[in-house]
């Protein structure tokens, strides 16, 4: 099912070496996993000792001195292999960038090493119960005390919070000029006292399991703000910095869910291919016929397309053209979660029965697949970006 894509050959390896390494572990591994309500402990590990995971990160802090070309790349071929690692997404694409770009030196050190070389891993914390998709009304509030910040606020929907060192935390401080809040990113480790988590009982067969977070008067020291506070702060980083670093994460972030997308759906057509060739019920496979073998092409060109359009909003990222890279990675990530959903219900269906047997383990890719077309951004927000931003239609809301 591989296409030529226009990549260099250094990807094209990379791609081939992280799709080797997939395949040894696999969707029986991953279903395992899941099964005995465990964790990618041990992929995570191999992929990191294999530089795969800090692939992005800057070299001097022991990542790869890649990008999100190259990070992409990695997810997309764990999940073609059945087996995706969703905390890349969070870890080095959002925190590892932000920490990258607009860290202190001090957050630099203490962080990055860990993140690239998976020894630690960072969750990502904006969603909120009573904002949604409407992050500019998010309300979890940083106060000063002293040479404190103390943090009060709910979260919901949170990947990984269990398994993460520690959680980015998108907050609010008030501006002391004008009395308007704005955005600042916060480093909340993991145990830090009032900082609570509950699962969220999501019906998803998925190693990582989704949070609802309390910030109860979480105190937290002046260095927990990225960037640092407005008294050392460089010219990128601090208090009024907070927006940049924001919109810093999140084209990572619609990039590498592209990409996750793009790798179920390429392992969902794999496996529905498999079957149309062999499945024979007739005098041909299923395959011959052309009402089974076309929505299995047109699922393989969407998938493609979508794999361009990501490659490019990669692309874009990763020179600096972060306003660019933002509107081609909202259509990327669009793109890749609709063809995403195509291709596992078309997949689905070609297995018949079996299409819903824990046997092929198909049906469960169906739920998984949605999670795409709602997050980070959902479907319609992307809908509206495009009317607004890119068609200049005049806005509803
Ligand atoms: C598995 C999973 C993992 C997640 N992980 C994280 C994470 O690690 N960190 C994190 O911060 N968040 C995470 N999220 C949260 C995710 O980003 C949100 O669910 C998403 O942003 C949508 O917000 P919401 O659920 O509140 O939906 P709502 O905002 O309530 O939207 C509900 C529906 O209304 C539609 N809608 C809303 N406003 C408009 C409008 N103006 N025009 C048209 N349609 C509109 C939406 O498109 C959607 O279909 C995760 C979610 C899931 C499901």
């Amino acid at each position: 099912m591989s296409s030529p894509v226009i990549e260099t050959e250094e990807h094209r390896a990379l791609r081939a070496s992280v799709a080797a390494l997939a395949r040894r572990y696999g969707r029986e591994y991953f279903a395992a996993v899941v099964a005995e309500g465990r964790h990618t402990d041990d992929l995570w590990t191999e992929a990191a000792k294999l530089g795969y995971l800090g692939v992005n990160l800057p070299a001097e802090y022991g990542g790869g001195g890649g990008g999100i070309v190259e990070l992409s790349l990695v997810l997309e071929e764990l999940g073609a292999a059945g087996c995706p690692l969703l905390m890349l997404v969070v870890s080095p694409a959002i925190c590892g960038t932000v920490i990258a770009r607009f860290g202190t030196e001090a957050q630099k050190r203490a962080w990055l090493p860990g993140l690239a070389d998976g020894s630690r891993k960072m969750a990502f914390g904006i969603t909120e119960p009573d904002a949604g998709s409407n992050s500019h009304r998010i309300t979890t509030t940083a106060r000063k005390d002293g040479g404190d910040w103390v943090l009060n606020g709910r979260k919901v929907f949170i990947s990984g919070v269990d398994i993460a060192d520690a959680t980015l935390i998108v907050g609010r401080t008030e501006d002391a000029r004008t009395g308007r809040l704005k955005p600042c990113l916060f480093i909340v480790e993991r145990d830090t006292p009032g900082f609570g988590r509950h699962p969220i009982a999501m019906e998803l067969a998925a190693p990582e399991k989704q949070f609802e977070l309390t910030l109860d008067d979480v105190r937290l020291p002046a260095d927990a703000l990225v960037g640092g506070g407005t008294s050392h702060a460089s010219s990128s980083g601090g208090e009024d910095a907070g927006l940049l670093q924001l919109f810093a994460g999140l084209n990572p972030e619609r990039v590498m869910t592209a990409a996750f997308a793009l790798g179920m759906g390429r392992y969902a057509l794999d496996r529905a291919v498999a079957y149309a060739r062999t499945r024979q019920v007739w005098k041909e496979p299923i395959g011959a016929h052309q009402a089974v073998a076309h929505p299995l092409a047109q699922a393989h060109i969407e998938l493609e397309l979508a794999r361009l359009m990501t490659q490019k909003a990669a692309h874009l990222y990763d020179a600096g053209d972060d306003l660019a890279a933002g509107e081609a990675a909202n259509m990327a990530k669009y793109a890749a979660a609709e063809a995403a959903v195509h291709a596992v219900d078309q997949a689905v269906h070609t297995l018949g029965g079996n299409g819903l047997t824990k046997e092929y383990g198909l049906a469960s890719l169906i739920t998984a697949a949605r999670v795409a077309r709602i997050a980070p951004v959902s479907r319609e927000m992307i809908l509206n970006f495009v009317s607004h931003q890119t068609l200049g239609l005049p806005k509803s809301y």
